[in-house]
């Protein structure tokens, strides 16, 4: 009698075949070890709170210990994925996904295979899953999460603008939600671009380190530079825009939609800057950078790192600009103290 007989139709009980080879469940098949070698699995990946394997002998695993929660960052986890089930099912395993209930975390890890190897967006993804499992959803943030993986080109990768924006509107989220940030992911020091990431600071703390040869090749991309003593401060690509003249009225909402921000964050580009800016807005937003002192605080003042004169705020539940727009997180560099 086979696994399916004993359970028909409860969806909670099976795994499903989404493409040839790569399966999808919860947690009770993962824990049938006559299950799993029925339908001949070989790995596994189990992203789950628990921390252990069930059969650490018989399967080879990957395990991913991460809440089912929007703030989650799975996109960080899809290149290590991506390579486990391709490189399991070239080796002719047969790779079975799974998290408790096979509706969130292990569909995600699932979809962002199905999208790199059938260039697939992320909705139509879902629905190939869905058609075979209808409990599959996402929730909104790991929704937003697959969505930008598409606008990346699958390449998560700090040098790409719209996923280094997405972890510091993440970033925000954190300070908000616990009161400290785990993982810092900043912008390069301009004076520090292009050197071999520096062993000093805390090892939580990631830096990036765009190509000089890009972010100098032209006059306009030069960086910000204290109008005082003339240090560089911030390259182009860290130099965060925004709509201007969202007014009061869409002030609140903003403020409490974290889901919003971090949408707003990941479309602000350089590239779409608005003329109007230049005369309504009075600074610069930026990127957090690796010089900024007191970064762990909620607001702090931004200093030349050089002459110390006093360049602007930040604050990581955001800042109003004099446009009227809110923008969250917010690094502020006032425009009369700097040279653009
Ligand atoms: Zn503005
Ligand atoms: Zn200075």
């Amino acid at each position: 009698m086979t696994f399916q007989m004993l359970f028909p139709g409860d969806m909670m009980r099976e795994m499903q075949e989404i493409v040839p080879g790569l399966y999808l469940s919860g947690a009770a098949p993962a824990e049938s070890l006559a299950y799993l070698q029925e339908i001949g699995i070989t790995h596994i990946i189990q992203v789950t709170d628990i921390k252990t394997p069930h059969f650490p002998g018989d399967f080879m695993y990957k395990l991913i210990c991460v809440p089912d929660m929007e703030e989650t960052n799975l996109i960080k986890h899809f290149p290590d994925t991506f390579s486990f089930i391709s490189g399991a099912l070239a080796k002719g395993g047969k790779v079975l996904v799974h998290c408790a209930a096979g509706a969130s975390r292990s569909v995600t890890v699932v979809c962002a295979y199905l999208m790199k190897t059938q260039n697939m967006s992320a909705a139509d993804a879902l629905l190939h899953i869905q058609a075979l499992r209808p409990i599959a959803g996402p929730n909104d943030g790991f929704m937003t999460q697959l969505n930008l993986y598409g606008d990346i080109e699958y390449d998560v990768n700090v040098n790409r603008t719209a996923y280094r924006r997405f972890l510091i509107a993440s970033m925000a989220a954190q300070r908000e939600m616990y009161g400290y940030i785990e993982d810092m992911t900043l912008a390069a020091d301009p004076l520090n671009a292009g050197a071999r990431p520096s062993a000093a600071g805390p090892s939580s703390t990631s830096s990036i380190h765009p190509n000089p040869s890009t972010i100098f090749a032209s006059a306009s991309q030069r960086p910000l530079k204290c109008k005082k003593c003339r240090r560089a401060l911030v390259a182009r690509v860290s130099v965060v825009t925004h709509t201007p003249g969202q007014g009061q009225s869409s002030f609140e909402y903003r403020k409490r939609d974290a889901t919003l921000n971090v949408t707003e964050a990941i479309h602000t580009d350089i590239s779409k800057i608005n003329p109007v800016a230049s005369t309504v807005c009075q600074s610069y937003f930026i990127e957090p950078v690796e010089w900024i002192q007191e970064l762990h605080g909620l607001e702090g003042k931004i200093s030349c790192p050089k002459c110390d004169s006093k360049l602007g705020t930040f604050n990581w539940s955001g800042e109003q600009c004099s446009c009227g727009t809110w923008v969250t997180p917010a690094f502020m560099m006032h425009k009369g103290k700097v040279d653009g």
